[in-house]
């Protein structure tokens, strides 16, 4: 046995757990659950867990079903809204997927993450992210959620008005309990919004620390009888919920390359080909890290989301900013698009591979735009040569189908699956009658 596994066994016993959760992600980004006994911990290490791939959103088809779990050792946690009374606990690990023969599964997102994290290590990279996921909490009536927020607070209000930092506190409680380092929490802009930062770490970890967050976030906010959510834009005309995402490249002896003391920004000529990267495929990489039809109701001038293809050292209605940084290990850059209804796993993976082509091909960084864009008119978006973010599903999964570099990164099985998933919720939204327009043209005509 591996001794990493060797050890969760032994936390296992001290523990006194009685039920093991195996996890992983769909391609949607749903966090899927298999329950297993703690007396099956060892074989699920040694023969990996059999389940039925077909009625997993994305996977494979009824005639290959056959799929295993292979647990990683490395994500062992337990769960704290589950240690129960008579001091019995219940754990989760999170698991890769493989077919039955042990072969990694190229639908499975976590492996698609692994394989641009595999290309960043050819190229001598290593990955640090960190996310800044929003979300908001509504009050529960009869046991479903509304979008009543509990609270008027606004941008870093304190109690009494910020009441929900009883329940953020408890959050960060739980976050803190399955190994998270928490850095800040406040109060966001809208009411009844919130943010909760967690330090940086390698990709993999923060693809699966963002898929733990949402899980922890919404068992504490139940606990309260309120429900969270990290549905992009739960209330128009108000701030949407982002997850801005930081990145950076380091070498394997951990310094970091995308810093240069003597540049501007302090940016380095890799770190600006990294941005011109993420710039170039920005329009495809938006299906993937703003993936529902509700994304693009976040993606609109005046709420301090980004909506014009540039980047900036000083303002926040760029699509990347340089954010100031007080040390040489802290120079990145910050994505401002993804919001937190995104598949971490394939979000980071598109931005790591973008910015890995704009390095790989020397792209040209533009210069930094100081302005409020939101104020530019088209023709000086034009003079200075500024894209739009395409402004709907549809239009995204288009630049996403356009865009080879890109489908590379998610591989045939997943874009296929994905773009089939994208395309089908998107028509869904189109025929469908809104609210809307029923106040608007069925009185009128
Ligand atoms: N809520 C804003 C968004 O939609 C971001 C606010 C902030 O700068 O933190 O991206
Ligand atoms: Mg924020
Ligand atoms: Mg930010």
């Amino acid at each position: 046995l591996d001794p990493k596994a060797q050890t969760v066994l032994d936390e296992i016993e001290e523990h006194n757990v009685d039920f093991l959760r195996i996890q992983f992600t769909d391609i949607l980004g749903t966090v899927k659950n298999v329950s297993i006994p703690a007396s099956q911990a060892e074989k699920a290490f040694t023969e990996g867990i059999y389940f039925d791939g077909s009625s997993i959103e994305g996977f494979v088809r009824i005639q290959e079903s056959d799929m295993r779990l292979r647990p990683d050792p490395n994500t062992f946690a337990l769960l704290p809204w589950k240690t129960r009374d008579d001091g019995t606990a219940s754990a989760r690990l999170i698991a890769d997927v493989t077919d039955a023969s042990g072969a990694d599964f190229k639908g499975d997102p976590r492996h698609v993450l692994k394989r641009a994290l595999k290309r960043a290590g050819d190229m001598g990279y290593t990955l640090n992210a960190g996310p800044e996921p929003e979300f908001f909490l509504f009050e529960e009536e009869d046991g479903r959620a509304t979008t009543i927020t509990h609270d008027a607070g606004g941008y870093f209000d304190l109690a009494p008005k910020d009441l929900a930092s009883d329940v953020r506190r408890d959050i960060i409680y739980g976050l803190e309990k399955m190994g998270f380092e928490v850095e800040a929490s406040h109060h966001e802009v809208a009411e009844g919004q919130h943010e909760i930062d967690f330090k940086y770490d390698d990709g993999l970890t923060t693809a699966d620390n963002i898929a733990t967050f949402r899980a922890v976030v919404r068992a504490i906010a139940a606990e309260h009888d309120l429900h969270s959510t990290f549905m992009p834009k739960p209330i128009a005309g108000i701030n949407g919920s982002g997850m801005h995402t930081h990145l950076s490249l380091f070498t394997e002896d951990g310094e970091n390359v995308f810093h240069d003391e003597d540049d501007e920004f302090n940016l380095s000529e890799t770190a600006k080909q990294f941005l011109a990267g993420v710039l170039e495929h920005a329009p495809a990489i938006t299906a993937v890290c703003n993936p529902t039809v509700n994304s693009y109701k976040r993606l609109v001038p005046g709420y301090e989301a980004p909506v014009y293809v540039a980047w900036s050292d000083v303002n926040r209605t760029a699509l990347i900013r340089k954010p100031a940084a007080r040390t040489p290990a802290a120079s990145r850059v910050e994505l401002r698009s993804p919001d937190p209804s995104c598949n971490p796993y394939l979000a980071l993976a598109v931005m790591l591979h973008a910015g890995l082509d704009g390095i790989e091909r020397g792209l040209d960084a533009p210069d930094p735009v100081r302005e409020n864009i939101y104020e530019f008119d088209e023709s000086t978006r034009e003079e200075y040569n500024i894209d739009v973010l395409p402004p709907n599903l549809g239009a995204a999964i288009d630049a996403l189908e356009a865009d080879d570099v890109i489908l590379d990164a998610l591989g045939k099985h997943v874009a296929e699956k994905f773009i089939e998933a994208k395309r089908a919720e998107f028509d869904e939204y189109r025929v469908a009658v809104s609210e809307w327009e029923l106040e608007k043209y069925l009185e009128t005509f």
